[in-house]
């Protein structure tokens, strides 16, 4: 049986849309935010600082898998409060976790990308649930996952008549502690030439570190990636959770100016925007 994520001869590679940004189309798609949703001022301020950017897509988790139970949870409902906020105030799109069908219920009317994690990249009743919605889900590759299980479970939305899956490569889990995961780039590669869904990379989780951000954002995009989404913090060593991957704005910048010749290069450009890189 041919699976509905393979390209065919005759399918068009997908375009995604989440609010302004698309993702998959002719332009490198950018995502970014903390990783955690902790205050209003937190998200206005990284709001501000997209925006002059140019990036019109904000990330943040109000329900956070945390490995431990004692570790903040999430601020759950004054999350979704303050998403709603920031959509009143900027009119940037929001993309987030859900990890239960409890949290789609909540969370619908808020989120215009539903984010599945890593942790629930085999949730298969959430992700039934999801193919059931006609909003974008960003699909996260599980911490050990293959690239077939990543593909059906992608297929899992799909089949239930969603169309808009974005899959997101962000490390696998391998032996070594120094680098957070390992950044799987061939699988982007693969994922690209199998099928028709757009690819994009969280060099943030694949990584852990702040320092090897920049450097696999570049190399991300240089492999055909159709865009970024990174952990980015006012005070990125305040953050409450993931603070030793989390940008600084101005590391931000720094990434948008670094990946814009290669996008360039690799035929997939940054969209024209005006952009400026002072805070
Ligand atoms: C996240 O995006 O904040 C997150 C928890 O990512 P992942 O599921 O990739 O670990
Ligand atoms: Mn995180």
């Amino acid at each position: 049986m041919q699976l509905l994520a393979l390209k065919t001869e005759h399918l068009a590679a997908s375009t995604v849309h989440v609010g302004a940004t698309a993702v998959g189309g002719p332009e490198l798609a950018l995502m970014a935010g903390p990783c955690a949703v902790e205050s209003f001022e937190q998200m206005r301020r990284t709001a501000d600082a997209l925006i002059s950017l140019g990036i019109r897509c904000i990330r943040g988790g109000v329900y956070k898998p945390r490995t431990s139970p004692y570790s903040f949870q999430g601020l759950g409902e004054a999350g979704l409060e303050i998403f709603r906020a920031i959509k009143r105030e900027t009119g940037l799109a929001v993309v987030s976790e859900v990890m239960s069908v409890t949290h789609l219920e909540q969370a619908a009317d808020t989120f215009d990308c539903f984010q599945v994690g890593s942790r629930n990249m085999q949730n298969f009743e959430l992700l039934k649930e999801l193919g059931k919605m006609r909003k974008p889900v960003l699909l996260k590759r599980g911490l050990a996952a293959t690239i077939e299980e990543f593909i059906n479970a992608a297929e899992y939305v799909l089949s239930e008549g969603n169309p808009h899956v974005i899959l997101c490569e962000r490390g696998i889990r391998s032996f070594d502690p120094l680098t957070r995961n390992v950044l799987d780039l061939a699988s982007v590669a693969l994922l690209k030439q199998m099928t028709h869904l757009p690819v994009i990379v969280d060099p943030s989780h694949a990584t852990g570190k702040r320092s090897l951000v920049l450097p696999c954002s570049r190399a991300a995009v240089a492999v055909g990636a159709d865009g970024l989404i990174v952990e980015v913090h006012p005070e990125p060593e305040k953050s409450v959770s993931d603070a030793a991957q989390a940008l600084s704005f101005d590391d931000l910048a720094q990434l948008v100016a670094e990946v814009e010749p290669i996008a360039a290069a690799v035929g997939k450009p940054l969209p024209q925007a005006e952009y400026s890189f002072e805070f």
